[in-house]
């Protein structure tokens, strides 16, 4: 049976306006927690929507350009305003449409306000330098100027935060958008959009056109008046955003995959390191990019750790994000829970050593959703695919090590470079630590996930285009240098 709680129809938002798909098709969004609840259905857009959408930002950027940065600021306090006004709904949105504990979806939604004021107030802030130039009485500096149009290819793992932190320096700093979310969250994609109408931005400063990634994503890869493309995801799409926007010429910033090692030393406070490695590691059921999933721990302390780590995962309490009680929602969708129960799979078939977990929920009030048990694996080694491959989902991999040197040598034995952390009250550790860690992001005494964004977000190797974004980092993106020599 089809429960029709929510299943209003979303369009599109093009110059301004609502508008429906020239495809006159809608896909659903359906509730992770209960794969029968429609949550809204939402436009399945065309090549030609997306030609709409573009050329409506072609057309504003001219003025939207003209205005000052403060003024453009202005408009992102009120579109933070009214993010703020129904960050209630928004986040029950998100809930439903993805499954994250209502709890995590409104400290997202009110991050995502966060984000739209810090970034109105980096309309005020300086764009350039004054260089001394050679020549005498020549003045030298830079300034910066918007790249134009910005396409924003969004994931569905955090579907309030992730566009509102591309979206918003990008206006700030000028750019007119065109935003293509996710499909699994175009529902909540559509409520923030919303919140930008409220602030009355001028038509076509904001674009959004739904639907699937190969013709919407693709579309905006090959635009030829598209100018820059942001991207989150994955890295097979993230590889093709890049060579895509590299053939034409477009400035692209790509976001990927991680596999994000804990270490934890013999020296460590394990009750904290526990703490952390189940925040971070099963937090919004694994589906962070900075998620842990591997857990590299000193034998010294092993046994102690992994009991520890034992009697608290049981503690772990699964269901729907909306009850007050789930600690832990389902995975966002049936295509990630077959890829979790995969990589468990494979768990089995390369030796390693179920420790808890490794099953679907049958239980009735969960076999309708895409809930999997919280799942740990030791006597796991670092060349197996459950110690290598982004698995995105609840799953933790113990790996005993003798000593730090062998730690670091395994957490930076993965093609990923996105966060890292290490539990350990030793100064030489953390030095360590700091200098050898391959990753963008490097926690000590603190858990993989976590970021602020005030500072600069992003990995190495195969995690990151190595741009960053976020805080003042993220100027270097959204901008172009003009270096300017003037001679009276
Ligand atoms: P994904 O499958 O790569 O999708 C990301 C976006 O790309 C979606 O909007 C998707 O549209 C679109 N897309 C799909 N195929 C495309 C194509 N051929 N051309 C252009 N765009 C296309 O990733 P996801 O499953 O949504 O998100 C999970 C991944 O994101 C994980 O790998 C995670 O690590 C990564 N992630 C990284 C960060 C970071 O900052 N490093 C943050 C969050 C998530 P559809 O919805 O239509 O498929
Ligand atoms: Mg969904």
């Amino acid at each position: 049976m089809t429960v029709k709680t929510e299943t209003k129809t979303y369009l599109n938002y093009i110059n301004g306006e609502w508008v429906p798909s020239s495809s006159q098709h809608v896909y659903e969004s359906i509730n992770p927690a209960n794969k029968n609840e429609i949550v809204g259905y939402v436009q399945k857009s065309t090549q030609e929507d997306l030609d709409r959408a573009v050329d409506a930002a072609k057309k504003t950027q001219l003025i939207w350009r003209n205005l000052s940065s403060p003024a453009r600021g202005e408009y992102l306090y009120k579109v933070a305003n009214s993010l703020e006004k129904n960050i209630d709904e928004i986040a029950e949105t998100m809930t439903k449409e993805m499954g994250k504990t209502f709890v995590e979806a409104k400290g997202e939604t009110a991050r995502g306000v966060a984000i739209l004021r810090y970034f109105a107030g980096e309309g005020m802030r300086k764009v350039g330098d004054v260089i001394p130039s050679t020549e005498s009485q020549a003045l030298m500096f830079t300034t910066r100027v918007p790249l134009g149009v910005v396409g924003v290819i969004s994931p569905w793992n955090f579907p309030v935060a992730i566009p509102i932190w591309k979206i918003a320096p990008a206006i700030v700093y000028g750019n007119t958008v065109v935003l293509k979310p996710a499909q699994e969250t175009s529902v909540t994609a559509a409520r923030v959009i919303e919140c930008f109408h409220e602030a009355g931005l001028p038509g076509g400063v904001v674009n959004m056109v739904t639907g699937p990634g190969s013709v919407i994503g693709q579309g905006i890869i090959d635009h030829p008046d598209i100018h820059g493309i942001t991207f989150t995801g994955s890295d097979q799409v993230g590889k093709r955003v890049g060579q895509g926007a590299l053939a034409r010429g477009a400035k692209y910033q790509l976001e990927m995959g991680g596999k994000n090692p804990v270490i934890v030393a013999e020296d460590a406070d394990l009750d904290l390191a526990v703490e952390a490695t189940i925040s971070g590691g099963l937090r919004s059921t694994g589906q962070k990019c900075t998620a842990t999933s591997r857990v590299i721990v000193q034998k010294t302390v092993y046994n102690e750790f992994k009991e520890k780590l034992l009697s608290k995962v049981k503690e772990i309490k699964v269901g729907n994000g909306l009850n007050s009680d789930t600690w832990m929602g389902p995975c966002s969708s049936e295509s990630q829970l077959n890829t979790v129960l995969s990589y468990i799979q494979k768990g089995w078939d390369e030796g390693a050593t179920l420790l808890h977990g490794g099953n679907r929920y049958e239980v009735e009030e969960l076999k309708n959703g895409f809930f999997v048990q919280p799942t740990i694996f030791e006597n796991v080694n670092s060349s197996m695919a459950i110690a290598q491959e982004e698995i995105f989902g609840p799953v933790l991999v113990l790996i005993k090590v003798e000593n730090i040197e062998e730690a670091l040598h395994i957490a930076n034995d993965v093609q990923f470079g996105l966060s890292a952390s290490i539990f350990t009250s030793n100064i030489g550790n953390m030095l360590s630590f700091i200098d050898n860690m391959e990753a963008g992001l490097i926690r000590i005494n603190a858990e993989s996930a976590g970021v602020e964004l005030q500072a600069p977000f992003g990995g190495m190797k195969q995690s990151s285009s190595h741009s960053r974004e976020q805080g003042q980092a993220a100027i270097e993106f959204f901008t172009s240098i003009k270096t300017v020599f003037v001679k009276p």
